[in-house]
């Protein structure tokens, strides 16, 4: 059977992981969390006090993209963890604060330029299954296997409330959908790679889909594409 690259791009809390993670276990391929990438650059500009409500420091951050190591590694859970400069970031990533950061960092064409190569070499060998924004349109315009996945943003926010939930936070519903709506606008609109669905993408909107009849749909789709 033959190895394939499989691209999942969609919006904010669509569920684009969690589907990306299934297809991943299920076939044995390696998953890559490319918008962990983009919130570990935030994390580090906003260490660096690089990044305030109003102002990024672009040349701070433009002299230091290049030193920073992102890798991922997979924990005794069996789960992908994300590593900046060799320290394990996966939980301080997943803030609403650090996701607003990465979502004005992921507009900048230098931090997309640099995330843009790591992806790529990330891919060389194939048997991957990598979810983020530009992934069928920039990084794998090749992949074989392209999804694009869409669910209103209500349902959205209320899953992205639910894990957030579930981890001990708090959290408003209301804050959370702007959040969602905020990102949507700027991934959306940004002059570099903004967010589209690439000509030969499958769309699914799994608004009203299980977790399973959603990892059901993948599976058929990426045999499909292995036998071909
Ligand atoms: O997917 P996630 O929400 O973790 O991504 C964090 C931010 O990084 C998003 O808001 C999006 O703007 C940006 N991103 C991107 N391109 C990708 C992945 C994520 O611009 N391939």
């Amino acid at each position: 059977m033959k190895k394939i690259v499989v691209a999942i791009d969609g919006f904010s809390s669509g569920g684009k992981s969690t589907m990306a993670k299934d297809l991943a276990r299920d076939v044995g391929y390696t998953y890559i969390d490319s918008g962990a990438m983009y919130r570990a650059v935030a994390l580090y500009a906003m260490r660096n006090g690089w990044i305030t409500e109003n102002d990024i420091d672009i040349e701070a951050l433009k002299k230091n993209i290049g030193s920073l190591k992102i890798d991922f590694k997979t924990n005794e859970h069996g789960v992908s963890e994300t590593y900046l400069n060799g320290e394990n970031v996966e939980k301080e990533i997943r803030t609403l604060e650090v996701a607003n950061a990465a979502s004005r960092v992921s507009a900048l064409d230098f931090v997309r330029r640099e995330l843009v190569r790591q992806q790529q070499q990330m891919g060389l060998q194939k048997g991957i299954v990598m979810d983020g924004r530009d992934i069928g349109t920039v990084v794998f315009p090749e992949a074989e296997l392209k999804i694009f996945l869409t669910a209103s943003p209500e349902i959205r926010a209320q899953r992205r409330m639910e894990e957030m939930l579930a981890r001990g936070e708090k959290v408003d519903f209301q804050k959370v959908l702007a959040n969602i709506k905020e990102r949507d606008e700027r991934d959306l609109h940004r002059s570099e790679s903004p967010l589209k669905k690439a000509p030969d993408a499958i769309v699914i909107d799994n608004s009203n889909l299980t977790r399973d009849e959603q990892r059901e749909l993948l599976k058929t789709l990426f045999y499909q594409k292995t036998l071909e």
